[in-house]
């Protein structure tokens, strides 16, 4: 048995077969003098067999996200029998004499070039659709597997996982995770927390472990790799003990957010997909106060139209049934990139093309998610909130665009709700000028992820720099104190939605401020509920 320590996101136990998962890198061979009858065989069996792959994940996509978000595979199905890519195809295979694995990637890569030079968005959009598609004709021409799929319940062990990988896993069959890249504060490390899913990161991964049964401790932050039975037995006790403490925890689950004194305090859920809501309505959240949109964008290959967003924010506010949704605008870049942004390489990418940023330069993309935000008003309570403000102008440009969408929704004669607007204070400069930004907006909301990286320019991303990520810095909690009055002054409520909303060390010193709301991933409800009704602010 070996005992590797790690870094624990989440203090949960996991035990289940390990499964390597390696990123593949397309090798593209170029073999001459193939002859062209065999070639355009192998390749319209491909395209068949490819076809097949596509009927079958539109129908597993179907039943698990809906028929909206499943139109992709279709996309990529029409793709597939494309005349123009066709007939590429076949002229280099004849032209050159080449096998077709060679001759689909320089289609590929062609009509993805093609693509992304276009001024048109949807057809820019289209490129990253080509590209998939070619990678799956490529990969079915050189016989391998398709590599994502997980096929039975495993311990997921990977070098690094990008966020937009995580969401496309099937959470049904991830037990936990283990990486050995990734920090404690990244989006991976947050959806995992969001997705309740044990999972360590720092741990020196091996190929040679895929197979062996494991177990992560998640709360000395170990993976034991083949556990002997007492290791285990020991594990299955701390899970018991884990569980009895979440039983008696659940007894809060109706329990009023309230402290010893009698002040009421909003308790909300962060979540990043629908399926994310389930949890924070058996806790019993008041509202939602942090839904991470981008995860919408990280999960497609091209951009979610407004008619796919539009059901999605529509499900959510209804199943919230009245409590508020607060939907944070895209907040793409960074660590969250999705390839049809094509953003393009950058020095600092934390200080870089992100967010609201994106959203102002790119208006059309921004309006189709302000449309259907607002529709989805009409069937709840929605409130919209801005990532990454750091000027005022920002703010009022964000809210012109908004007000631009409801003039237009208006002309049409489509309904919407009153939908409060409110920003994320995650920038120093934002913290300083929240004086200013609260006579813009309904609400603050502070990120605090953001806001101890840009403060402490500490990178939240980088594993080595953790001890510096100091989330209880006094310039970190006298920025929140300064928000929280400032926003106070102009009538502004104020909540936290960041990592640091959950830490309950710091609940009695947040409600002194006077912070109004704090929403925390779902696994933390009950814990941060406990300690708001232990408190007593007198
Ligand atoms: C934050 O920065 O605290 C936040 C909530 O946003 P994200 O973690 O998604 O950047
Ligand atoms: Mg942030």
């Amino acid at each position: 048995m070996e005992g590797i320590k790690g870094k624990a996101i989440l203090g949960r136990v996991a035990v289940g077969k390990l499964f390597y998962y390696k990123k593949e890198k397309r090798q593209v061979r170029r073999v001459g003098d193939a002859d062209p009858g065999t070639e355009l065989h192998r390749y319209e069996d491909a395209v068949r067999a490819a076809e097949q792959e596509l009927l079958g994940l539109y129908e597993k996509a179907c039943r698990e996200v809906g028929e909206v978000n499943a139109a992709v595979f279709e996309v990529h199905r029409m793709m597939l029998t494309d005349e123009d890519y066709r007939d590429s195809v076949v002229n280099i295979i004849e032209g050159q004499r080449v096998n077709a694995e060679y001759a689909v990637a320089v289609t590929g890569d062609n009509f993805q070039k093609l693509f992304s030079s276009m001024e048109d968005e949807y057809f820019k959009a289209r490129a990253a659709d080509v590209k998939d598609v070619s990678d799956r004709l490529h990969r079915i021409l050189s016989g391998q597997e398709e590599s994502h799929g997980l096929l039975e319940p495993v311990i997921l062990m990977a070098k690094d996982l990008a966020p937009s990988e995580t969401v496309q896993l099937d959470k049904k069959k991830l037990l936990g995770f283990v990486t050995e890249q990734g920090s404690l504060n990244s989006h991976t490390a947050i959806l995992a927390r969001t997705m309740n899913i044990p999972a360590l990161v720092g741990v020196p991964v091996r190929e040679e472990w895929d197979g062996h049964m494991a177990a992560i401790d998640g709360e000395t932050g170990t993976l034991y790799v083949d556990p002997d039975p007492e290791t285990l037995a020991l594990l299955e006790e701390k899970q018991a003990c884990a569980e009895e403490k979440r039983r008696l925890l659940l007894e809060l689950k109706d329990k009023d957010d309230v402290t010893l004194d009698g002040k009421r305090i909003k308790l909300y859920g962060n979540i990043g997909s629908v399926a994310d809501v389930a949890a924070v309505l058996r806790y019993n959240a008041a509202g939602i106060g942090l839904f991470r949109s981008e995860f919408l964008y990280l999960e497609k290959n091209t951009y979610p139209t407004e008619e796919e967003q539009f059901a999605v924010y529509k499900q959510v506010a209804e199943m919230m049934a009245g409590r508020e949704v607060i939907i944070r605008t895209l907040d793409i870049g960074a660590d969250k990139q999705a390839e049809y942004f094509a953003l393009g390489h950058e020095e600092n990418p934390a200080l870089g093309y992100r967010a609201i940023r994106i959203c102002l330069t790119k208006p059309e993309i921004f309006k189709t998610q302000l449309r259907a935000i607002y529709r989805a008003s009409a069937f709840g309570t929605i409130s919209v909130m801005f990532p990454m403000v750091a000027s005022v102008w920002e703010v009022k440009r964000a809210k012109e665009l908004a007000a631009e969408v409801r003039g237009e929704l208006e002309s049409h004669g489509i309904p919407f709700g009153s939908v409060s607007l409110g920003i994320m204070i995650e920038t120093p400069a934002a913290a300083v000028i929240s004086d200013r930004l609260a006579r813009e907006v309904d609400f603050f909301s502070i990120g605090t992820n953001d806001l101890i990286q840009y403060t402490l320019a500490v990178d939240r991303q980088n594993e080595r720099l953790e001890e510096f990520y100091d989330p209880h810095h006094e310039a970190v909690l006298r920025l929140i104190e300064y928000v929280v009055r400032s926003g106070h002054t102009a009538g502004c409520s104020v909540g936290i939605c960041g990592e640091l909303g959950a830490d309950t060390a710091l609940t009695e010193r947040f409600l002194r401020m006077g912070v109004d709301e704090l929403s925390v991933s779902p696994a933390f409800l009950l814990e941060v509920r406990e300690r708001i009704r232990g408190t007593d602010l007198r």
